[in-house]
């Protein structure tokens, strides 16, 4: 008689990475580098992420936030493809389409890198990246690791048990260690599982994405025009193209998805006008549904949350993968310092010190792009004067100024170890 197929042998490791987005995957290189042994589980085949259809988003990603990819050995292959972005224009429109960046208004705040140059050794302001880019980029940086890839797979329960902690996997696979991170996005089952809430709503707006090439070179400045439906972006790639995103309220997002390749080439000839010369759409566009996904707390026992998983913003200020980017290089330090002292890495005392380190940042950062999306995304005439002072009042100040593009960059606060460009 046929011997029944052996079950598959239980795993085990120092960590469980559920999610292997951009952050789980970055997290993954993180504590491999520190020493540390992860899996990496993740719900789709990986090669899924590298299609064009995937993900047609760009990120603008902090200098701090990109030395952290250096210094885990991703620089070679991503420079090639990242954009200094070297200028920030921002305008404050009236209508769509009446102050399209053809004729803006004069720009209500300039913020541009020569001004922190001194201070950040010449680093940009921050790098334009290609989504698929940098995932294929971490792909390729964790074939060459022993950092053991589950995918796909799927988590269908966490157990926790004195001293670690049991992920199921759909499959019917566990893997052990003593702690899990939670790196699986909006919506986190691992979150669920812990009984972690959020605080959070969705916005009524989508953002759209495309991609466009550009008539004229955009010499790294990036343009954000606040328009009543929410911002337009402009922001330049490498090759003078630049990524859109079109911020409309959810039905007027949907029409342009639906839009034929003409009739989107007219909207988008109205929306951006003329002044990179002639904007011509690549095929491809992408929906992204907005809101906002705050977790109540960053950890529970035996686990850590982070990336989207732990606080979904609005991009507006493209400060989503940021914030995750951050988290990793804190949660890292954490991790890797905690095991040199031979302490337990899952312990409760371990988990808060991240938690400390990063919950004022994110729920800081999430609060202030929630008002900021709703002190922009309308037409009332006492905001509008109300940002317009505020923005005048940036832009005449420059050390004010110079704060935000410091924080922009990621350059304030307590900076981790991989953040300042330093192994762990
Ligand atoms: C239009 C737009 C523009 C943006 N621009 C910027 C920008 O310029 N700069 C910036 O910093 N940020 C930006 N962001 C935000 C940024 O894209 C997100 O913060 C980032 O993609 C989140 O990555 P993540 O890895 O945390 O989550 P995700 O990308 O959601 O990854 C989660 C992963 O977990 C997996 N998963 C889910 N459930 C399970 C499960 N049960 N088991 C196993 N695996 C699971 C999923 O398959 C997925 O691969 C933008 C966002 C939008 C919408």
């Amino acid at each position: 008689m046929p011997k029944p197929p052996a079950a598959p042998a239980d795993l085990s490791a120092d960590v469980i990475v559920v999610g292997g987005g951009m952050a789980g995957a970055t997290l993954a290189l993180a504590l491999r580098s520190g020493g540390l042994q992860p899996i990496l589980v993740e719900r789709a085949p990986m090669s899924d992420q590298w299609e064009e259809t995937f993900d047609g988003r760009a990120s603008a990603i902090a200098f701090s936030a990109f030395r952290q990819w250096r210094t885990l050995g991703l620089g070679a292959r991503l420079e090639p493809h990242a954009q200094r972005i070297e200028q920030i224009l921002v305008t404050d429109g009236r209508a769509p389409g009446a102050a399209a960046p053809a004729a803006p208004s004069p720009f209500a705040l300039r913020f541009d890198s020569a001004e922190i140059a001194e201070r950040v050794e010449g680093e940009p302001l921050g790098y334009m990246l290609e989504n698929r880019r940098i995932r294929v980029a971490l792909a390729l940086a964790l074939a060459e690791t022993d950092i053991r890839v589950l995918a796909p797979a799927s988590l269908a329960a966490l157990d926790v048990e004195a001293g670690h902690v049991t992920a199921r996997l759909a499959d019917g696979r566990a893997v052990t260690a003593p702690l899990a991170v939670a790196a699986d996005g909006r919506g986190s089952q691992a979150r669920k599982m812990a009984g972690i809430g959020v605080v959070g709503w969705p916005y009524r707006q989508s953002g759209v994405v495309a991609t466009v090439d550009l008539e004229r070179p955009h010499h790294g400045v990036a343009h954000e025009h606040f328009l009543p439906s929410g911002p337009f972006a402009i922001l330049p790639l490498t090759d003078d193209r630049a990524s859109l995103v079109w911020t409309e309220g959810r039905d007027q997002a949907k029409a342009l998805m639906a839009a034929s390749p003409e009739a989107f080439q007219a909207y988008l000839d109205r929306r951006f006008g003329d002044f990179l010369g002639r904007a011509t759409a690549q095929t491809g566009r992408f929906n992204y549904p907005l809101a906002l996904e705050l977790a109540e707390r960053m950890t529970a026992p035996r686990l850590a949350l982070l990336g989207d998983a732990a606080h979904a913003v609005h991009p507006i200020a493209g400060q989503g993968l940021n914030l995750g980017l951050k988290d990793i290089a804190a949660l890292a330090q954490v991790l890797v310092d905690a095991r040199r002292l031979g302490e337990d890495i899952g312990s409760e005392l371990v988990l808060e010190r991240y938690a400390r380190w990063r919950r004022f940042d994110n729920v800081m950062l999430a609060a202030a792009t929630d008002g900021f999306t709703r002190l922009f995304s309308n037409d009332n005439p006492v905001l509008r004067l109300a940002r317009g002072v505020g923005m005048g009042v940036v832009d005449a100040i420059g050390p004010a100024r110079r704060f935000f593009m410091q924080e922009a960059g990621g350059a304030t606060g307590e900076l981790p170890r991989l953040l300042r460009g330093e192994a762990l």
